[in-house]
């Protein structure tokens, strides 16, 4: 029996749709609807179009949402001074700043700049303050796409108490937050990565499996047990025909997307794993577009919170 497809893109527009109302009720009590601000530094063409689309999306829902641009020569002190006033503002209730930073801002920019949002303003959730919140099962401001992962799992009935989950990935954006939140909802978990000895064997051991690696394909039907849940994280942008037919197969119908735009977006899981798995999330139209949509509720999360950081 083919894989139920969690359809990502159909929750996305039911969670804006939510959404909404919450920014008007906000709006009328505070004679100003939420505020979003997003720092974007330099001219990365992938930032572009994400920091696009958070925009419009906002702005379809009621949203404020204003971008600060800051050219690729800005200084890290530059991108300080914006977020140090996007956190003083009354009318920005929460703030971004697009990953990456440009490379010569330094190593360690991208902590640095984590570190000087103000934690009630952080809609990624990646200042140290809301990460030690997750941890501890308090958690007020999370990443967007660990929860939009768990928004899709809990919507789609998909039981994670008790459920062995593997996340494969241990990033700070996806991997961590995510098996975090599946611990706290009782899941059994198991964090995977590069160093992981019988990657497969334990991937094949969960009833959830979560692939956030980067690579496309990187999950085949070996590594899913028979029945179990696969989310797949992982957007990558494939150029090779080679590659695209590899991966899906000679005559899918998505190839000539790849020859008409030059490049197609797959995820970390190869298409034959949905001949196994029980329930798959697509990309594109899986994870993706969920993020966003947590976006815009974390922000008015943020909002209707204030300055308060128990939120408990
Ligand atoms: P990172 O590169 O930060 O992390 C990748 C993780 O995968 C690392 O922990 C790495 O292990 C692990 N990994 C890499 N190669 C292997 C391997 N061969 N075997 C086992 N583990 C491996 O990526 P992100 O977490 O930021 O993103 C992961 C994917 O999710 C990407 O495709 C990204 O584009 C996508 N993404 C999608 C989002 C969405 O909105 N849907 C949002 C964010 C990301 P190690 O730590 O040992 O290096």
């Amino acid at each position: 029996m083919p894989a139920r497809i969690l359809d990502g893109a159909a929750l996305a527009r039911q969670l804006r749709s939510e959404v909404v109302p919450r920014i008007a009720a906000f709006a009328s009590a505070r004679g100003r609807p939420p505020g979003l601000g997003i720092v974007l530094v330099g001219d990365d063409a992938g930032s572009e179009i994400y920091v696009r689309n958070k925009l419009r999306s906002a702005g379809e829902t009621g949203l404020r949402a204003d971008l600060e641009r800051l050219p690729a020569s800005a200084s890290l002190d530059d991108v300080l001074r914006v977020v140090a006033r996007l956190n003083a503002s009354d009318v920005h209730d929460a703030v971004l700043v697009q990953s990456p930073l440009p490379d010569a801002l330094g190593p360690r920019a991208e902590q640095a700049v984590c570190d000087a949002v103000a934690p009630w303003k952080d809609v990624d959730g990646f200042h140290p303050a809301n990460v030690g919140r997750l941890v501890q099962g308090r958690p007020t401001l999370v990443p967007c796409t660990p929860l939009g992962i768990i928004e899709l799992l809990e919507r789609s009935q998909v039981a994670i108490s008790g459920a062995n989950a593997v996340v494969i990935g241990r990033s700070d954006i996806v991997g961590k937050p995510v098996a975090l939140l599946l611990l706290h909802r009782h899941a059994t978990v198991t964090i995977c990565h590069s160093r992981t000895r019988g990657l497969a064997g334990i991937a094949a051991s969960a009833d959830i499996l979560v692939a956030a690696v980067g690579r496309p394909g990187f999950v085949t039907r070996e590594f899913v047990k028979p029945g179990a849940v696969v989310v797949d994280v992982g957007i990558n942008r494939v150029t090779s025909a080679e590659m695209a037919r590899a991966l899906l197969g000679d005559g899918h119908p998505r190839l000539a997307e790849l020859e008409r735009r030059g490049s197609l977006v797959v995820g970390d899981v190869a298409p034959d794993a949905a001949e196994v798995a029980g329930a798959i999330t697509p990309v594109p139209g899986g994870v993706g577009p969920l993020t966003i949509a947590m976006l815009l509720h974390t922000t008015v999360r943020a909002a209707e919170q204030g300055a308060r950081t128990t939120g408990d």
